[in-house]
């Protein structure tokens, strides 16, 4: 996916994590998206990111790759105390500057440790160093203060890597200052949640409104089933961008319809919750291979007891029969794994919860226990109601975990049209 945008007025930043535990798979590189995701939304694209080891050459490679690609360079890692934290060093060597000891910097360390009734060890004292030139920037949660320098027009900051910390500061001491950074662009973002189609069909359907270069962009993403698409409009005046974007998103729903479930970060759980919750509808489920993932996706929004009354995860065929009364012989005729199970689920939930609706799910999760016939990643998904019983068989794929988080937010989202009737 690109933001990539085609405007002389942008500015642009290029992100640089440091860290040996982000090379060696032990620590997932969290901070590049969430910088990216802050970033755009003031404005300033991200146009490349790098990662490096905690190895001063490859810091001040990084340094200089970045701050060639960008205006604004942040860097996330390595102002740690100890020795394989090597950022100050390499930012100080960069910059052609010496390291100098901050009193003020050192005293906020201490006072750091006092506070907390502790001495502060040695080490630390590393943190009160920035090169000549570099302005620190607060830390309020944590003892290292970020660093900041301007090298002609370019903006270089370097922010501990603790996510936390990264975080607070980014809001607390850098915002701040990149106020007077971003001048005359403006970057609206709007998220429309798509339900029900693969990303193709949905590039199919939006046809030349995808393509490159066109502003607004729509960018995609993926994920569990739902497909993101990313309305990033540019424009030099604010309310220019939002109209913009607002154009767009209802000409992407006029062609979507249906297929657009919600806006913004919404989930599918979440927008059922609303309309049950407004209907004053109530809702039972009666699973078997999800094994209680959809009663989960629906118990995890705060309030669900308003409308969630009763999951039962019928896992083998007995319990199918004793907790849910669907007939032994059903079973025993079609398989555990049919759409006649998956709708006496359902219709026997209903029955025994005396919900407005009922949904049944069964299917083979895998890795094994499929067959010709039955193959692993088929699932039967009944959703009962007044109106009647609707059933979906679908064929899934990727995996036993994949498998039933999809099953379960396919039920959300048959359960979702219902009731958007
Ligand atoms: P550091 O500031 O390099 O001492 O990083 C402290 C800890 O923060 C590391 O041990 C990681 O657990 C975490 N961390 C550092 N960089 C990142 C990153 N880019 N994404 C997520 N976690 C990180
Ligand atoms: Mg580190």
């Amino acid at each position: 996916m690109s933001y990539t945008l085609k405007s002389d007025f942008m500015k642009k930043a290029s992100i640089v994590s440091i860290g040996n535990e982000l090379l060696s798979g032990q620590t997932i590189d969290t901070n590049v998206s969430w910088l990216s995701g802050k970033l755009l939304s003031i404005g300033i694209p991200v146009v490349s990111s790098y990662t490096v080891g905690d190895d001063t050459d490859s810091i001040i490679r990084s340094f200089n790759l970045a701050s060639s690609d960008a205006d604004l360079m942040l860097a996330t890692g390595g102002l740690g105390p100890t020795d394989d934290d090597l950022t100050r060093q390499a930012f100080a060597k960069f910059l052609d500057a010496e390291l100098q000891l901050k009193d003020e910097l050192l005293q906020k360390i201490k006072d750091f440790f006092t506070s907390r009734n502790l001495q502060m060890p040695q080490k630390c004292t590393i943190q009160a160093y920035m090169p000549a030139g570099a302005k620190a920037l607060a830390n309020n949660i944590g003892t290292a203060p970020g660093i900041m320098a301007e090298v002609k027009d370019k903006l270089l900051i370097a922010l501990p890597g603790v996510p936390s910390e990264m975080k607070q500061m980014f809001e607390e001491s850098v915002l701040p200052e990149l106020k007077g950074f971003v001048t005359d662009q403006n970057v609206v973002v709007r998220k429309l949640k798509c339900f029900g189609a693969g990303e193709s069909n949905i590039a199919e359907l939006l046809g030349n409104l995808c393509r490159r270069g066109r502003n607004p962009l729509i960018n995609c993403t993926a994920k569990h089933g739902v497909i993101t698409l990313h309305i990033v409009t540019t424009a030099k005046d604010k309310i220019q961008a939002q109209q913009m974007a607002e154009k767009d998103e209802k000409l992407l729903t006029d062609k979507l319809g249906e297929l657009i479930y919600g806006t913004g970060d919404r989930t599918l759980a979440e927008v059922v919750d609303e309309k049950l919750a407004q209907q004053k509808k109530t809702i039972a489920v009666a699973e078997s291979c999800t094994g209680g993932c959809l009663a989960r996706l629906l118990t995890d929004i705060p309030g669900a007891s308003r409308y969630f009354t009763h999951g039962w995860v019928t896992y083998s065929n007995s319990a199918k029969t004793s907790e849910l009364g669907v007939p032994a012989d059903l079973i025993e005729k079609h398989g555990a794994v049919s759409d006649r199970v998956a709708r006496a689920m359902a219709q026997c939930a209903r029955k025994r919860a005396g919900t407005t609706f009922a949904i049944g799910i069964t299917g083979i999760a895998g890795p094994t226990g499929g067959s010709e016939q039955k193959p692993v990643g088929l699932v039967y998904i009944s959703v009962d109601s007044d109106s009647g019983c609707e059933t979906k068989r679908l064929i899934l794929s990727h995996g036993r975990d994949f498998i039933r988080l999809r099953a379960a937010q396919t039920a959300l989202n048959m359960l979702r049209l219902k009731l958007e009737g």
